[in-house]
C-alpha cells in the first residue's frame, strides 16, 4: 500500500485518509508463519509535517494460528491501531510503500501465546494425551494422585 506524498506536502497538517485490503503472504513471526485468511483490511490516516509523516495505522484481519496448548490449528482474528511517526528519507519522493509497517502491525496485533479457546487443557506433558478430548492414558505420572505419606503408614499398620 501506498501513500501519496504529493496530495500530503500540498497541505501540511491536513490528514487524507484511505483504505485497502493488503495481502501478506509470506509473513514469519517468531519463526513461526503466519498464514492470513484473505488479506488484511488496512485503513490509513496520514498527514505531513516538516519532513515527516504522521500517519495512524489501523489493521485488522484473521490468520491461521497453532494452539501453544494443544497444538491445534484454529483461526484467530486481529485488529491493532498504532500512531506512526515516519522520517522521510527523501522528502520529494513522489509515495512512501507502507508494506513493512503493516507487516509489523500485524505481528504485534496476534497472540503471542494463542489459544484454541481460554479453557484448552491442552496435551499431557506425561502421557501425550490431548485432555481436552481424552483421559490421561493408563500408566500416567501425572495422572496418580500425589503421593501421601500418612497413607504409607496406615497400610503398615493393616
Ligand atoms: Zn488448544
Ligand atoms: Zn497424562
Amino acid at each position: 500500500m501506498r501513500i501519496d506524498l504529493k496530495e500530503l506536502r500540498a497541505y501540511p497538517g491536513r490528514p487524507v485518509r484511505s483504505e485497502e485490503q493488503e495481502v501478506l503472504d509470506d509473513l514469519v513471526w517468531c519463526d513461526e508463519p503466519l498464514p492470513l485468511v484473505g488479506a488484511v483490511r488496512v485503513i490509513a490516516s496520514a498527514f505531513y509535517d516538516e519532513k515527516r509523516v504522521f500517519l495512524t495505522l489501523n489493521v485488522s484481519g484473521t490468520c491461521v494460528r497453532r494452539c501453544s496448548r494443544c497444538v491445534l490449528e484454529f483461526e484467530e482474528d486481529f485488529e491493532r491501531e498504532e500512531l506512526l511517526e515516519l522520517e522521510l528519507d527523501d522528502p520529494s519522493a513522489p509515495y512512501i510503500e507502507i508494506r513493512p509497517w503493516i507487516a509489523a502491525e500485524v505481528r504485534l496485533a496476534v497472540s503471542p501465546r494463542p489459544l484454541c479457546r481460554d479453557d484448552c487443557r491442552g496435551l499431557c506433558a506425561g502421557c501425550g494425551a490431548d485432555l481436552n478430548v481424552e483421559e490421561h492414558r493408563e500408566g500416567c505420572v501425572e495422572d496418580s494422585p500425589p503421593h501421601d505419606p500418612r497413607l504409607e503408614k496406615l497400610r503398615e499398620l493393616l
